[in-house]
């Protein structure tokens, strides 16, 4: 299903994202037409498959960030708060700012610094998303994102974009009630990765579901990179 929706341009791309079902909610896809991934991908931008951007990181398939946005799409709405953990490229950070504008804020937190650098470079590639960096709908902060950034939230929306070793307490800590996360959960012996779909309700119970298999880099320790 997935490796079908490669297309030659964003256009292309997000039409065949939206044919395969991967992509459901009309203001989720117009959000990723503001978002062009050759700005964040510098191999590839357009095949439905993860890509090499350095530093051990990727930029996540086209239909991983489909399925995560349509998964917490219920909670991005203009005016709501999001954090986007390990937001690598920069590219699902000015997706989530555009559904929660006018009047939200996403945070991007990156733990590699010339990530964060490089995040901030492809975003001012289009004016647009120059504009949001500078009056504060969207930020990149240099952190352990396993800490969350406590400053911003609480959050309405929590996306987590490299797999963790259980559910990190600050990260749940830091929804608001109700609020949504989606996040990679590397479990077991084996070390296999599912989808969790986790909800604070509004009583402040928290529900974990886990939805299917995938395969993220680690949410871990930062590596120190030679430049
Ligand atoms: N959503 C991003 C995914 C990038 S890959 C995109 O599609 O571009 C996962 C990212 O998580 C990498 O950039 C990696 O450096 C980052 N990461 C891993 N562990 C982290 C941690 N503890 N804190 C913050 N970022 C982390």
């Amino acid at each position: 299903m997935s490796w079908m929706c490669s297309g030659t341009s964003n256009k292309e791309l997000i039409a065949n994202l939206w044919r395969q079902g991967l992509l459901k909610t009309p203001r989720v896809k117009e959000a990723f037409e503001k978002v062009d991934r050759a700005h964040f991908s510098p191999l590839g931008p357009y095949e439905d498959s993860p890509q090499r951007i350095g530093y051990d990181a990727t930029i996540s398939a086209p239909h991983m960030h489909a399925q995560a946005t349509e998964a917490l799409a219920h909670r991005l709405k203009p005016g709501a708060k999001v954090l986007d953990i390990g937001s690598g490229s920069g590219y699902l950070t000015a997706v989530f700012a555009h559904l929660v504008s006018p009047g939200g804020q996403c945070v991007g937190v990156e733990h590699i610094p010339q990530l964060c650098t490089m995040s901030e470079v492809n975003l001012r590639k289009d004016p647009v998303h120059r504009a949001m960096l500078e009056n504060g709908t969207m930020k990149i902060i240099k952190s352990d994102g396993r800490l969350g950034y406590p400053e911003g939230g609480p959050y309405d929306a929590i996306h987590v974009g490299a797999a963790a070793q259980g559910f990190p307490q600050a990260l749940i800590d830091q929804l608001k009630a109700p609020g949504s996360m989606f996040i990679p959960v590397e479990e077991g012996m084996l070390g296999t990765q599912h989808i969790y779909h986790v909800e604070k309700k509004a009583d402040g119970t928290v529900e974990k579901n886990k939805a299917y298999g995938v395969l993220y880099v680690p949410l871990t320790d930062a590596k120190v990179h030679p430049n």
